[in-house]
């Protein structure tokens, strides 16, 4: 079993220049060698494939003295054999009456050519403690990697994305308990992530921040004052700025490490764990500090849980965050005047009073459960294809132009 982990990675203005060259070198690659497998195609019906034209773009580097890695060449003829499968597949359709006429597999117009693949770890690239990726050609990049890779390192890909940014993704290959299916009878729970409490669960448990990163986080508050009180481009500055930037690295390490003793308790507790899609609606506006920090500790609960739901073969499904605050979790009722300052939830209809995220997480879990019993319905299998956040993992591989067969990931 294969599982992809994602991470922004920082290249320096040099280093992004040279992935840039390499992007342009594969991409013209990836054209020459398309061009030749059309070319054979035409004159014999054959075409170079596999093999042959990892060869051949291994020569044609060499002729057009390319710098990309050549082991990076044989990814290039991978995409370029894959393309010509699908080929080959419409043109079969084709003559079975059912599509119009195959068009040959596209060139790829300048820019088009987005990611630059290492298939053989640890050729090309190593991974060195928590922060460092030395890539071979462009020197060593700043990661923003934690120490989560389980299971044997594969490959490597580098992609660029739209944004500008770039990002590795380091594809493992190890036991991961995937095939588990997950049933409605299996013990589930709704999260809700709030500004008081950190979160609150559909079973009532509210789970508090804890103290030493609320400590942290005052003191992240206060370097920011003390930031904006020093004058611009003085030596000072520049001072606070450093302080700040530790205040924000060592919050980070410490809901990281709470955040860890936290997801794998919930994996232990249930199998199946409702969350909220996207971040907390709006909830904390106005409050630049709070919602990123807010935002940070959800993105990290739900990259965490989405991981370890996919080792331990559970489920985690992300549910529409639409009117779970105001809404009753008992008689549905919405509550159109439920403000921040508003703890408790009163419902007029049915007179129930709970705390307001626990009522949110209650909502939650309702929406998640009516979501898999609706599936389980259409399917017949229990929780096929849901949207979880396991499966993004999948379409990033897929992304990264990898070939989906050969990976073995379980679509929820
Ligand atoms: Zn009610």
């Amino acid at each position: 079993m294969k599982r992809a982990f994602k991470y922004r990675v920082y290249p320096t203005r040099e280093q992004e220049d040279l992935l840039n060259k390499y992007l342009e070198e594969s991409r013209q690659l990836y054209n020459s060698l398309l061009e030749e497998s059309i070319k054979a195609y035409k004159e014999d019906g054959n075409t170079l494939l596999g093999y042959n034209l990892q060869k051949t773009a291994l020569k044609l580097r060499k002729e057009k003295g390319f710098t990309v890695y050549a082991q990076s060449t044989q990814d290039v003829a991978d995409r370029v054999t894959k393309s010509f499968k699908n080929f080959f597949r419409r043109v079969k359709e084709n003559k079975s009456g059912k599509k119009q006429k195959a068009g040959y597999p596209r060139f790829k117009a300048l820019g088009r050519y987005k990611s630059i693949a290492f298939p053989q770890y640890p050729h090309g690239f190593k991974i060195l403690d928590d922060s460092l990726l030395p890539v071979s050609g462009v020197g060593t990049l700043k990661i923003k990697y934690l120490k989560d890779i389980t299971g044997k390192i594969k490959t490597l890909t580098i992609k660029k994305e739209p944004t500008g940014n770039w990002y590795a993704i380091i594809i493992a290959e190890g036991e991961f308990k995937n095939e588990n299916h997950v049933c409605e009878s299996d013990k589930a729970v709704g999260i809700d992530v709030g500004l008081t409490s950190l979160i609150a669960t559909s079973y009532g448990e509210l789970i508090e921040n804890p103290k030493i990163l609320k400590n942290s986080e005052k003191i992240l508050k206060i370097r920011h004052r003390q930031l904006s009180k020093k004058k611009k481009g003085s030596k000072n500055r520049n001072k606070a700025r450093i302080r700040l930037a530790k205040a924000y690295k060592k919050v980070e390490r410490q809901r990281k490490t709470f955040l860890h003793d936290l997801t794998n308790k919930l994996i232990k507790d249930y199998k199946i764990i409702f969350v909220e899609k996207l971040n907390i609606n709006g909830m904390v506006r106005n409050h630049y500090l709070a919602k990123s920090i807010l935002d940070a500790s959800w993105n990290e609960l739900a990259r965490q849980l989405s991981y370890k739901a996919e080792e331990a073969g559970s489920i985690v499904l992300q549910v529409d965050p639409r009117n779970t605050s105001k809404a009753c979790s008992n008689c549905g009722w919405i509550n159109n005047d439920l403000t921040l300052a508003d703890r408790i939830f009163r419902c007029q209809k049915c007179g129930i009073e709970l705390n307001r995220d626990v009522n949110a997480a209650k909502n939650i879990s309702r929406l998640g459960l009516g979501t898999l019993s609706r599936r389980g319905t259409e399917s017949n299998a229990c929780g096929d294809e849901a949207t979880t956040t396991g499966k993004p993992i999948a379409s990033i591989v897929a992304e990264a132009g990898k070939l989906e067969s050969d990976l073995h990931f379980r679509n929820y």
